[in-house]
């Protein structure tokens, strides 16, 4: 077992900062929490703001030129990013780094398809088809993050997408996404209960607004941790903020 406990990032792609003080998600919080500063960027593209901040570096004309098919297998060296600062990091299905490139192309895919099709029987089998498949892979990845968690690593970073996945069909239905941000909230809770000495930051690429019953990306993003108050970041700050212990 580690000396020292491990940092703890927990990613969560489109978490909201509004629908966390809506739903109370007390976990979510810590201890300071606040909005990410993401206006030097055009738009609020998921590749673009992971890849800067784990390089804490503005990265996106150089994701641009690879092009909106291309830019998902985008893939930075350890060396690229500050999880090299650490001896033993694990980094579960970030973009741009260790992501499940299969299972995040189908989801794209079938929200590709229910957006082609008028057909209202063919969209509610795309959406159970989608829903479900976003359900599997986080709870997959949820459960690799709790192993991890006794593993001998100094840096754990988990990403989950279910958030936005599911948040760009439904966001605009409030007992879906209550349910699934009491999801994220008690794997903190979890995490919390499971590494009390830890330093945990939760941090979102960019958030989400509603559009009729759909979501489209918010402007900013979300950060709280149980250590600092971390003020108003740029996203591409948040590596320098994080890395070692002051
Ligand atoms: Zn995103």
């Amino acid at each position: 077992m580690n000396q020292t406990p491990p940092v703890i990032v927990i990613a969560i792609d489109a978490l909201e900062y509004e629908k966390v003080l809506e739903f109370n998600c007390k976990n979510l919080m810590q201890d300071f929490y606040g909005k990410t500063d993401i206006s030097e960027f055009s738009d609020a593209r998921t590749m673009v703001l992971w890849s800067s901040f784990m390089t804490g570096e503005n990265k996106e004309e150089e994701i641009l030129i690879d092009g909106d098919k291309e830019m998902w297998s985008k893939k930075w060296d350890l060396s690229d990013t500050f999880f090299s600062k650490f001896k033993s990091p694990v980094v579960l299905d970030l973009p741009g780094y260790s992501y499940d490139l299969k299972v995040h192309e189908k989801s794209r895919k079938l929200l590709k398809n229910y957006f082609q099709t008028d057909d209202e029987a063919r969209k509610i089998a795309i959406v159970a088809e989608y829903n479900n498949d976003a359900l599997e892979h986080h709870n997959e990845v949820k459960s690799k993050f709790y192993i991890d968690l006794y593993g001998d690593h100094d840096f754990i970073l988990a990403y989950f997408s279910v958030i936005d996945v599911i948040g760009h069909l439904r966001f605009g239905q409030n007992v879906l996404m209550r349910l699934l941000y009491a999801n994220v909230d008690e794997m903190c809770a979890n995490i919390k209960k499971n590494q009390p000495e830890s330093r945990i930051i939760v941090l979102s690429d960019h958030g989400m607004k509603a559009v009729g019953r759909f979501g489209d990306h918010s402007s900013y993003g979300f950060w709280s941790t149980n250590w600092k108050d971390l003020g108003s970041p740029r996203i591409t700050e948040i590596a320098g903020l994080i890395d070692g212990r002051n």
